[in-house]
């Protein structure tokens, strides 16, 4: 259950609320984010609402049969939406376009991608300064200074970044230099970082986990929303399975159920999802049609040049015919 307490509801009658609910054999836990304050009450008994509902301090309660709770539709009908400021606001029905380099290489790199973005009306960079690369031989990323270096450029061109947060002591050294943190498929589960990213008043995306289900991404976002933090979204970036032809298989299935669980803005990443860069144009379309609210993809000038991801990236010709089609089919679903 989540009991929407009346903001700035003082601590007596809380504490008689939560009383009341122990009484009901519910525990609660307080939650306090940018937008409410919340108690979620885990418990099994049935009981009838009134017996609360009347308490001086609530607003409404919910009575919420999915496990995660918070990040329910069950609760929360309306879609949420993330606002970033300077009017970039990732939601439902204005189709938000994340594109960039796996990894931030250097100066000249960013400033042609800033180009590229600016020519094609994207309003957000992707790109990894601390890369969790399979073999620790690989290029592991520029770290802060590169982070530091292409913010400084991408805030001066009007365009916001995202970018992989990997430990809990970077939250704080990125905190200045990003717009968006960006949880990895192989942090899904780091329950210590997602705590952490619910203290911050930054917006989140999490990516699914490279073998987690639709239900454990929901609870990874559960922790980030009862950590405190409601600017959160969710990525379908491929899973492992038995299949070899590609390098991930893009969950499509994954699209419209999350849409039906959950009120957060939902993201596909085809470039990770299929690995191959003459499919990312197709399942990114597809993605658009199976009811994402954004994109994010992989770009560089000279692809097989790039440090990481070469496979997988678009050169900026490719991006900018895909950008077309991506908004052409967007605007084709929203019509139908
Ligand atoms: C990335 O976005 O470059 C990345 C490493 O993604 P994922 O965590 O989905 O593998
Ligand atoms: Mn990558």
């Amino acid at each position: 259950m989540i009991i929407q307490l009346e903001q700035g509801i003082d601590t007596k009658r809380k504490e008689a609320i939560v009383q009341r609910a122990l009484s009901l054999k519910y525990k609660t836990t307080e939650v306090k984010t940018q937008l409410g304050n919340y108690l979620i009450g885990i418990g099994k008994n049935e009981f009838d609402i009134r017996e609360l509902g009347h308490m001086p301090g609530i607003q409404d309660i919910h009575i919420v049969s999915d496990n995660y709770m918070l990040v329910s539709k069950k609760w929360k009908v309306n879609p949420s939406q993330i606002d970033l400021g300077d009017g970039v606001v990732i939601k439902q029905g204005d189709f938000a376009i994340m594109a960039g380099p796996c990894s931030i290489e250097n100066e000249e790199q960013v400033y042609k991608t800033i180009e590229h973005l600016k020519e094609n009306g994207v309003k957000i960079m992707r790109g990894g300064v601390f890369k969790p690369r399979s073999s620790p031989y690989s290029f592991r990323g520029m770290g802060i200074e590169g982070l530091k270096m292409w913010y400084t450029a991408a805030k001066e061109a009007g365009i916001k970044i995202i970018s992989e947060v990997m430990q809990v002591s970077q939250i704080a050294e990125m905190y200045d230099y990003t717009d968006i943190y960006q949880v990895g498929a192989r942090n899904t589960q780091n329950f210590n970082l997602l705590d952490e990213l619910g203290k911050v008043d930054k917006a989140v995306l999490i990516k699914r986990g490279i073998s987690g289900t639709v239900d454990e991404l929901l609870y990874s976002a559960e922790y980030v929303f009862s950590g405190g933090n409601e600017k959160l979204m969710l990525c379908e970036r491929g899973i492992r399975t038995y299949e070899t032809s590609s390098r991930n298989t893009l969950d499509l299935n994954a699209i419209p159920v999350l849409k039906d669980k959950t009120h957060l803005p939902v993201i596909a990443d085809p470039s990770h999802g299929i690995g191959i860069r003459d499919y990312v144009e197709t399942m990114a379309l597809a993605s658009v049609m199976a009811g994402v609210d954004g994109l994010i993809y992989e770009i560089h000038e000279k692809p097989e040049e790039a440090y990481s991801d070469s496979a997988q990236t678009l050169n900026f010709t490719e991006s900018a015919a895909l950008i077309k089609k991506m908004r052409k089919v967007f605007d084709l679903r929203e019509s139908l």
